[in-house]
């Protein structure tokens, strides 16, 4: 491996340890200039980026070179200013070819006018049960900004597709209705600028740039919870876009009832339009995905590999995504993988015990330790030894899997999400009061978690 494919592996492990932002920002035209040894020499641009780079993610790089060639014990940062676009330096170290591995990180190809990243497609995405709502609104988004849902706001947990599935909607958007203005924005900026412009006194002027975005793309909007200035004018450029039919999409790690200290009058505004989760996805689907990535990355791994990681990377997709890079560097260096050298690669992303519990063992657990079939649990009854265990197992799937409450409803027939929050809160109350109850509980949690 030469130290271009050897730097190109460590990118492609970083990008799932930090955030898109500050990769783009800090791994943007750097390389491995030399490695002799134990040390690597790694070249930066400035030395600002030799500064973040040395203090916040030495660790890191080490570690993951470290974990690719066991030899590497040290890194040193070097500055090496950028030769000038434009300037065609043919035939020099190297350069054009580093320049070609570097376009391979879409995370460096950020649209600079929409801010949009052109690797999140509808095409590249998967659609199950787990996130088949937030696709169809957001497709139908899409198809029509400003006029179906508004505004679309999709949440769920960490890594499973919130910010590809927003995007995907502007990049829709911007290669078929060419003249509509589309801005992506993450909240911890939009946020940053209006503090910003609050203290420079040029609110009009950050208004006024705003005015013309026909489509307005906020990710993560439940960073604004507690920042009354930034909800304050927020909730005026929200209205003067939606007065406008302009399109506004906001993503959140919780539903809008559930973000505390937000303003009452954006929650109402929030929970006007269009509401849906995205979930987690289930074996089957994570096994959809593993596949659908390596099509994308022109790879190819044993069944039995995929299978294993499918079976026990369930966290989220981008532990998915990670594991199944770390398996295709190790097998890009040695080729030839067996599920040993997998189990043993990939024991950071498969957690025990909490991560054996899954949809179906807490339903088959559930049932059999009331004496029911499973089938009895989803009965549209109100019968007493029917609806506790119902209870209980909707409380076991938000508890322990961090289902939605509009999944969990979903599972149960399609009920009104209100149905699954009521069945939590009442068992989560009786498991403080009642000895029997959480006796109960602990015991089936013991058979979910023991195999
Ligand atoms: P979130 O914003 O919810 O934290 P991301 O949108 O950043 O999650 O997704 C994390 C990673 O998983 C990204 O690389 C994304 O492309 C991938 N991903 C998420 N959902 C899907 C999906 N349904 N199909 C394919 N890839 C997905
Ligand atoms: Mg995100």
């Amino acid at each position: 491996m030469n130290n271009i494919e050897l730097w190109q592996s460590v990118l492609s492990q970083m990008q799932f340890h930090i955030s898109r932002a500050n990769f783009a920002t800090w791994f943007q035209n750097t390389e491995i200039i030399s490695k002799d040894n134990e040390k690597i020499i790694i070249s930066v641009p400035n030395a600002f980026s030799k500064e973040w780079l040395s203090n916040k993610y030495n660790k890191l790089i080490l570690k993951t070179l470290h974990d690719i060639d066991d030899s590497i014990r040290e890194l040193e940062f070097v500055i090496k200013p950028q030769p000038i676009k434009n300037t065609p330096i043919k035939n020099t170290s190297g350069i054009e070819e580093q320049e070609e591995i570097q376009l391979k990180f879409e995370e460096f190809k950020i649209n600079k006018e929409t801010n949009l990243n052109p690797r999140y497609t509808f095409n590249s995405f998967v659609v199950g049960s787990f996130n088949e709502l937030a696709h169809a609104a957001a497709l139908a988004v899409a198809d029509n900004p400003g006029f179906t849902y508004n505004p679309l706001f999709i949440y769920g947990g960490t890594g499973l597709g919130k910010t590809h599935l927003i995007q995907a909607i502007g990049n829709k958007i911007n290669d078929e209705l060419k003249k509509k203005k589309i801005k992506y924005i993450s909240s911890e900026k939009f946020v940053s600028s209006i503090v910003s412009a609050i203290r420079t006194n040029t609110m009009e002027t950050f208004k006024a740039s705003l005015a013309p975005i026909d489509v307005l793309i906020l990710d993560d909007i439940q960073f604004i919870a507690g920042k009354n200035k930034s909800q304050e004018e927020f909730f005026h450029i929200f209205n003067s876009l939606y007065e406008k039919n302009k399109q506004i999409i906001l993503s959140s790690d919780r539903p809008p009832n559930a973000i505390a200290e937000l303003e009452d009058r954006l929650r109402s505004r929030f929970e006007g339009g269009m509401i849906a989760d995205v979930s987690l996805p289930d074996y089957e689907t994570r096994l959809v995905i593993l596949k659908t990535k390596l099509q994308e990355k022109n790879a190819d791994l044993p069944e039995d590999v995929l299978d294993y990681i499918a079976a026990n990377v369930k966290k989220n997709i981008r532990e998915l995504e990670g594991a199944l890079n770390k398996i295709l560097i190790h097998n890009k260096i040695n080729p030839g993988l067996n599920l040993e050298m997998v189990k043993k690669l990939l024991r950071g992303f498969v957690f025990s015990p909490f991560d054996v519990a899954n949809y179906k063992k807490i339903i088959e657990t559930v049932a059999k330790f009331y004496n029911l079939e499973e089938k009895n649990l989803f009965d549209p009854t109100r019968r007493k030894e029917i609806v506790k265990p119902r209870q209980v197992a909707m409380f076991l799937l938000r508890k322990e899997l961090k289902y939605s409450f509009p999944a969990i409803a979903r599972k149960f027939g399609g009920k009104d999400h209100t149905t699954a929050i009521y069945a939590f809160k009442k068992i989560e109350a009786e498991n403080e009061e009642n000895n029997k109850l959480t006796e109960e509980l602990n015991l089936i949690k013991q058979r979910i978690y023991s195999g």
